[in-house]
């Protein structure tokens, strides 16, 4: 990863209409969505404390998608699974991560067969979330985007266990 493209801005967003690459900070996994991502706000925020946690951040910004729109390569056999069972629910959240560098790539729900919930913060440029969930444990001094959608609690059956 340069400072170049490091830049979100730098991006031609026409490069990606047919797929978009990204990886972890090592480079052992690579994560492509087969899929033009930059023709309306995609993916949702979540502010729900277990992706605090997991991305280390104020909030994680997913993408839900179907899995077979997805490629993963795992060069060097690093990615790990966490069965996070900490849950509102009780259905464990599977997170997937890097054991090297401890980078979140993705997440599955059993209520959600066959869709797997990216973690965009992996890709070069992260499109504009439609929605945003768990809204109601939001820090107070976070700025939610302008003019996408909130949910106090996420529906489980529509974005992912609570
Ligand atoms: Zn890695």
């Amino acid at each position: 990863m340069s400072h170049l493209t490091g830049d979100p801005k730098r991006h031609d967003l026409s490069s990606f209409k047919g797929s978009i690459t990204g990886s972890c900070l090592c480079g052992s996994i690579t994560v492509t969505i087969n899929e033009n991502l930059f023709t309306k706000p995609r993916g949702h925020l979540c502010h729900c404390e277990n992706c605090r946690k997991a991305t280390g951040s104020v909030v994680a910004t997913n993408l839900t998608i179907e899995e077979k729109k997805v490629d993963i390569k795992d060069r060097d056999g690093t990615l790990k699974l966490y069965a996070d069972k900490a849950t509102k629910s009780g259905n464990p959240v599977y997170r997937y991560f890097c054991a090297v560098d401890g980078n979140p790539i993705f997440s599955k729900v059993d209520s959600m067969p066959g869709k797997v919930t990216i973690s965009m913060g992996c890709m070069p440029v992260i499109p504009k979330p439609e929605m945003a969930g768990f809204t109601a444990h939001k820090h107070p001094w976070f700025n939610q985007p302008e003019g996408i959608r909130s949910y106090k609690i996420i529906r489980e059956e529509e974005i992912m266990g609570e």
